[in-house]
């Protein structure tokens, strides 16, 4: 009796504990394929902002600058759902000349921001979490090192930290996009000459002790933290860092990318030789990564307003290639349901992740008709190199 209650007893304690390892492992697996986050799947229409339509230019001849735009994780829904969200139309619509960029790195079919930002920037493929090395973690050249060399004026804009994968593969080499660090200090060893987005802490608060806000203004640069003083640089070389890492995620953001990306057009094209500037709308994938439609709606639409910044230089000045891109696909997003009266979107999420979906690539300007049909991300970097006659 005694012993039968016992081995009861125990079965009921193994039975519990095969419960809740099972429960654990079933919870784990939860977590690895939706991170338990809650998908905001609609959109409620809010006011348009007007679309202005740009003259087309010669595509025919080389470009003097180039201003290329990523999009991290932008994909043709996230586009489309923009558009709808305001009304119809994007300033994406000036862009006629399109293509589709295939993504996948060598270490994986689905890339990350390393490797695709290491594909735009220094057209090589290269494995997941690299910044500016190929597969066997050398150095590669970047298209803004090519144009610096050359004499051209360099900038990069970005909502993410400044040291983020995606601007870090335009400046840095290092195996791993988590050393943050020593991608920061990385910028103190080019010539660059604008840049702005979040970081404050990798150039202030560092592991080395190392005050690289004071080496810069040693370099002679214009340090500053905010927008409202950033967009007053009239000349001179700029660092703007507007927060601490990563810039709040739009609405909370307010106006940041569209007049860092005026102002650094503003201080890069007083150069005589041209420029390279890239700009990122960083935050889409990371609201995309939390399916949240409303999220990447508002950072697709603050960077479908900073083109029309550039649209605006670049049909005045003839001379400018405008490229818009996305470094992959992120969230696997569809559209469910839209109104282009009312600007509503129901959009559905396949995937907390990136996905192996090729990008549009838009182009516009000089050289614009060569970005047409399916091309390898690496593609891209290597027709911009040659446009600006910088390799
Ligand atoms: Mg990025
Ligand atoms: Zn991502």
């Amino acid at each position: 009796m005694k012993q039968s209650k016992s081995s009861y007893f125990n079965l009921l304690v193994v039975t519990l504990l095969f419960a809740a390892i099972n429960q654990n492992c079933f919870a784990q697996e939860q977590y690895k394929e939706n991170k338990k986050i809650t998908a905001i799947e609609e959109y409620k229409g809010g006011a348009f902002y007007p679309v202005q339509q740009y003259e087309q230019v010669n595509t025919k001849k080389n470009p003097k600058n180039i201003i290329l735009f990523i999009g991290d994780g932008m994909g043709l829904a996230h586009i489309y759902a923009s558009m709808t969200a305001n009304g119809g139309s994007l300033f994406l619509q000036n862009f006629v000349h399109c293509g589709f960029s295939k993504t996948y790195s060598t270490s994986d079919y689905i890339t990350d921001s390393g490797a695709g930002g290491t594909a735009l920037a220094c057209g090589v493929k290269t494995y997941n979490g690299a910044i500016g090395v190929d597969p066997d973690k050398r150095p590669v050249e970047n298209i803004r090192e090519m144009a610096e060399k050359k004499g051209l004026k360099t900038g990069l804009v970005s909502t993410s930290a400044i040291n983020h994968a995606t601007p870090a593969s335009f400046m840095a080499h290092q195996a791993s996009r988590n050393s943050y660090d020593d991608i920061a200090a990385d910028f103190l060893k080019s010539n660059i000459d604008v840049f702005i987005g979040g970081g404050v802490r990798f150039f202030e608060n560092r592991k080395d002790g190392r005050n690289l806000s004071k080496e810069l203004r040693d370099k002679g640069y214009q340090v500053l933290y905010k927008i409202k003083d950033i967009q007053k640089v009239k000349s001179g070389k700029l660092a703007g860092l507007t927060a601490g890492e990563h810039n709040a995620p739009m609405p909370e953001r307010g106006e940041m990318l569209v007049p860092a990306t005026e102002t650094a057009i503003n201080l890069l094209s007083q150069g005589k030789k041209g420029f390279f500037l890239m700009v990122e709308g960083s935050e889409i994938d990371f609201l995309a990564h939390n399916n949240q439609a409303p999220g990447v709606i508002l950072e697709t639409l603050d960077l479908d307003r900073a083109i029309g910044a550039a649209l605006a230089f670049a049909a005045k000045n003839k001379e400018t290639l405008i490229i818009v891109t996305a470094d992959h696909e992120t969230g696997g997003m569809t559209i469910n349901e839209g109104n282009n009266k009312t600007g509503d979107i129901t959009a559905k999420f396949t995937s907390p992740e990136h996905t192996g979906v090729c990008v549009p690539v838009f182009a516009y300007g000089p050289g614009a008709d060569q970005f047409g049909g399916f091309m390898e991300n690496t593609e891209i970097a290597k027709k911009m190199m040659k446009l600006l006659k910088v390799k």
